[in-house]
């Protein structure tokens, strides 16, 4: 079977020229991760997926806000969205005590981990992260001849900061570092990450994606974007498509320092966003109110789940977003494939030999149609 590589490069090789065509774009953010998924793909069993607990998405959709900022767009449609993404980045500037030159936007922050990923992969020496964690960053800057050099997260599944440290070397271009961490669910005190990010980032920059930064208790939710607003040589990466609900509208952004911004942006396409989607994150931006209604409905339902892998006594990595990896106890590909025929999608993940269940963190009624779909199926 062809390993990853050799599937990436020939998707590289299928695509028409630099930069990426949309083809190779959707390719690699749809990537298998195992084996499992790899043969569920082939199968054709995702088509007859309904509830979707596959992409860590929100399962409440936009907010109120948002949706009437769509609605109120829609005259605008005809334009291009120049202005509306100055005015974004200004406001993004604002929120983070940056310049509107610190801050990209792009379509969901995938677009900007992608553009890194070949800004970074291109200088041809290796990316380094903690294993498993979302690969996208990575599958780029490899198919750009960049090599990815992994640490594995700790007994508990969580990101092994002195590991990763320990790690970097003279060929290290860019360290990518997720908290709390996708596909894991962990999370690392903030202090730890920031003790990293400062040690590291005066030998190499690193890169620090905060896409479930807002499922944490406030208290929690320490962005790295200090780092960058002391001039350090760290990339913090933000998105709508979480907590706020608008993945389907493409918006995320990343906050750096002016010369990196404008290193990564070389990579990056003129116009990527569209006006519906920036309409909705420039609405959502701040609601404070929608995203403490998600975070504590996501917990509820999380609850739901890790009570429910507790009574049957899995093992799985303390969650902190919205998903939960889990080690099955039977073949992951069957177990995947018996939910889809049920119509419920999961990721799996393989690590160290082993295969691991992700599972994202739908409605309640979502997870207690998931949990009774696991008991019928034990
Ligand atoms: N970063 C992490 C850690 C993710 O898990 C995801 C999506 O699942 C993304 C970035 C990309 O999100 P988007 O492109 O929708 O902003």
């Amino acid at each position: 079977m062809e390993n990853r590589r050799d599937w990436l490069k020939k998707a590289l090789a299928a695509s028409a020229a630099f930069p990426l065509g949309a083809s190779l774009m959707t390719e690699l953010m749809a990537a298998p991760v195992s084996d499992a998924e790899r043969r569920f793909m082939a199968s054709g069993a995702s088509g007859q997926i309904t509830i979707r607990l596959n992409a860590n998405e929100n399962p409440y959709g936009p907010s109120p806000k948002a949706r009437a900022a769509i609605a109120g767009m829609l005259g605008e449609a005809n334009r291009y969205p120049s202005n509306s993404v100055e005015e974004l980045k200004k406001l993004l500037a604002e929120k983070e005590g940056v310049t509107s030159g610190h801050i990209l936007v792009g379509a969901g922050s995938s677009d900007l981990l992608c553009a890194a990923g070949v800004a970074f992969g291109v200088e041809e020496g290796s990316i380094l992260s903690a294993f498993p964690t979302f690969p996208m960053l990575m599958n780029y800057s490899t198919v750009f001849n960049a090599r990815w050099d992994k640490a594995d997260v700790n007994d508990k599944l969580e990101t092994d900061y002195p590991l990763l440290a320990s790690k970097v070397n003279d060929n290290t271009r860019l360290v990518y570092v997720c908290n709390p961490n996708n596909p894991t669910g962990t999370f690392t005190d903030p202090s730890v990450v920031k003790g990293f990010c400062e040690e590291v980032s005066s030998r190499v920059p690193v890169f620090a994606d905060e896409a479930y930064l807002e499922f944490l208790q406030p208290s929690w939710q320490v962005s790295m974007v200090d780092l960058v607003r002391r001039d350090m040589n760290v990339i913090v990466a933000r998105t709508f498509s979480k907590i706020h609900g608008l993945a389907g509208l493409r918006i995320g952004y990343i906050v750096a320092r002016p010369d990196i911004a404008k290193k990564i942006s070389r990579y990056h396409p003129g116009i990527p966003c569209n006006q519906a989607g920036l309409a909705a994150a420039t609405a959502s931006l701040g609601d404070t109110e929608f995203m403490a209604s998600v975070r504590q409905k996501n917990a509820h339902a999380r609850k739901h789940l890790t009570d429910y892998l507790d009574a049957k006594k899995y093992f799985y990595g303390n969650p902190a977003g919205n998903f939960v990896m889990f080690k099955p106890e039977s073949d992951a590909y069957q177990l995947m494939n018996a939910l889809g025929k049920k119509g419920i999608g999961i990721r799996v993940w393989d690590y160290k030999d082993k295969q691991w269940c992700r599972v994202s963190i739908g409605t309640l009624e979502e997870m207690r149609t998931f949990t009774h779909a696991m008991e019928s199926l034990s």
